[in-house]
């Protein structure tokens, strides 16, 4: 009988590993949610691979990117708890939805702005967001609470509607998906303007500011700028030279390795993607004999 009971028991308990392990399987990995400081009243929010910033002061929040419904609600709430201000301004980075989705969580209490260009493809492409309120062209500043978030167009990149945020007294730029940190570039740049986007890095490192918060990843500096233009730059020479020579895209792939950068970001999944955007960029865009 205690034989019995015992093995009774090694296979109850054997059930519930089993049990536990199939739970295990099938729960979906809940998002990874933080706040944390940058500097002063400036705060990074991460919702896993994404990641915006917020301004709090005496008088509300400016917020910007949102990134989805879900983590914009979870955003809501832990600003009413921990800073007990509504939020006023919303900010988007640009148009795509993977960074602002959600938008509509925060309409109550906020004013929307974003690029002019940046509406038209919300509305057009039906993003799961609110519309902006207030869009404009070249620059904006909000002043709120005594603090101030300047808002500036550097050019077309990797959208026809990226604008970068300037937090001038937390010297902290938020600039999302044209100025990676220590990453390659998202794929083959797809909706992006290549000419123009050397353009934006070179505006982006003459701003004044410490610290760059990029839309995925760790925080850089204006050195990440730097290094990423010049990615950039010797991608293109080395694409550039193979296209003047003829040469068939599966072969520039293979050749154009990019060693220097082997330990950024994307460099296995990205490179060969980095490589022919810039192919069939530089085939269209260059004029032979
Ligand atoms: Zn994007």
């Amino acid at each position: 009988m205690t034989e019995l009971r015992r093995a009774l028991g090694t296979i109850a308990a054997a059930l519930v590993i089993l049990t536990t392990v199939a739970a295990d399987a099938q729960a979906p990995t809940p998002p990874k949610r933080e706040i944390t400081q940058i500097r002063g009243d400036l705060y990074r929010f991460q919702n896993d691979f994404h990641f915006s910033v917020f301004l709090v002061t005496p008088a509300g929040v400016i917020a910007t990117d949102p990134i989805n419904a879900d983590a914009a609600k979870w955003l809501k709430e832990e600003v009413t708890r921990r800073f007990n201000q509504p939020i006023r301004y919303v900010i988007y980075s640009h148009d795509h939805a993977d960074h602002i989705g959600g938008g509509e969580v925060f309409a109550d209490s906020a004013t929307i702005v974003a690029h002019a260009n940046a509406k038209g493809h919300i509305i057009a492409e039906g993003r799961p967001t609110a519309v902006p309120h207030v869009t404009f062209a070249d620059r904006m500043t909000i002043t709120l609470g005594g603090k101030e978030v300047e808002i500036a167009h550097l050019g077309r990149n990797h959208s026809d509607n990226s604008i970068v945020m300037r937090f001038p007294a937390e010297r902290v730029v938020f600039a999302v998906d044209f100025a990676p940190v220590k990453s390659l570039a998202w794929r083959d740049f797809p909706n992006g303007f290549i000419e123009e986007l050397f353009v934006s890095l070179e505006r982006l490192e003459a701003m004044d500011y410490d610290i760059l918060a990029p839309g995925h990843g760790a925080l850089g500096t204006k050195a990440d700028v730097a290094d990423h233009r010049k990615y950039l730059t010797e991608l293109r020479s080395e694409v550039l030279s193979r296209v003047r020579k003829g040469m068939p895209l599966e072969q520039v792939k293979a050749e154009v390795t990019m060693p220097a950068y082997a330990e950024w970001g994307g460099y296995k999944d990205w490179l060969g993607l980095n490589v022919e955007g810039m192919y069939r960029h530089l085939s269209n865009y260059r004029r032979g004999n």
